[in-house]
């Protein structure tokens, strides 16, 4: 398959080679998982902070002092000690690995979530790379895959979708399906809009028949995300998948917590969503086929 024209180049055209192509993608997806941690942990934080501004904005009094602090600055520190983190500890995995999964300055535990997060967008990665080659479409699922790794685990740990990230993921599947990437463009268009109603539509029967909000606006945007990629078909088999995962975690963390159902539960469906939507990217055309055949 015919790579982007200035990879094309005999210099370079060998990284894509179908032998040598999968490994560049895993470095570079393990390298993305790095940033994708800093990702996770500070854009919650730096959302806060936007609030704070505003709030005291309203309210007429001046802007709270903070130092500045976004994705890039300033450098990574151990949450314990404040021991910067230097670029040879900064090493995906591998650092992890080497220091035994502590800080070498004040021996804490560093949190298994980061070799995980940099794992899940390395193999990821690579095995868009093996399943697509190299064309857009493993750019295209590659990108998607990063970006659900980042809104599942701040879901997860704060129970918000950040619109920074669901927003340009919608956009993105949209471009990605100006040339048919996974769908043609017009089933992506519909795939957005029945992606966002169809959660909207449970959203508002869950409330009118119990009263209470069971998933946040965040989730209507990140499913519009998935129908916009995958187009408005896959849609029926992310929900039923996303459910299922759901149904199985719910089950999992009752038995592990020896407890009733909690009625004040707030379900968390970001990381269902993730996981439903990259089992659809993969394996979504066989499964459809399969029970298309059996009706
Ligand atoms: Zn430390």
């Amino acid at each position: 398959m015919a790579g982007p024209g200035w990879l094309a180049q005999p210099a370079l055209g060998w990284l894509l080679s179908p032998g040598v192509f999968p490994w560049v993608a895993l470095v570079v997806g393990l390298c993305i998982g790095s940033f994708l941690n800093v990702v996770i942990h500070r854009l919650p934080k730096m959302m806060e902070a936007e609030w704070r501004a505003e709030c005291a904005e309203l309210a007429g009094a001046p802007a709270p002092a903070t130092e500045r602090f976004n994705l890039f600055v300033p450098r990574s520190r151990c949450p314990s000690c404040g021991k910067q983190i230097s670029a040879l500890e900064n090493v995906p995995v591998l650092s992890y690995l080497f220091l035994k999964g502590r800080c070498s300055g004040c021996h804490a535990k560093v949190s298994l979530k980061y070799p995980v997060v940099e794992l899940l967008a390395g193999i990821g990665s690579a095995y868009c790379a093996l399943r697509f080659g190299a064309s857009l479409a493993a750019i295209a699922a590659a990108v998607f895959i990063w970006f659900t790794i980042a809104l599942a685990f701040i879901d997860q740990e704060t129970g918000y979708l950040p619109d920074d990230l669901t927003l340009p993921l919608v956009w993105l599947g949209l471009a990605f399906n100006v040339f048919g990437t996974f769908a043609p463009l017009q089933e992506a268009v519909i795939g957005a809009m029945a992606g966002y109603l169809s959660l909207w539509l449970v959203y508002w029967a869950f409330r009118l028949v119990t009263g209470k909000e069971g998933m946040g606006y965040g989730d209507f945007k990140m499913n519009a995300a998935v129908g916009a990629l995958l187009g408005w078909k896959m849609l029926p088999l992310v929900i039923l998948v996303s459910s299922i995962v759901g149904l199985f975690f719910g089950v999992l963390q009752m038995l592990a917590a020896r407890r009733q159902w909690d009625s004040n539960f707030r379900f968390h469906f970001g990381p269902y969503l993730a996981i439903a939507g990259i089992v659809a990217l993969f394996w979504g055309e066989p499964v459809m086929r399969w029970y298309l055949r059996g009706t």
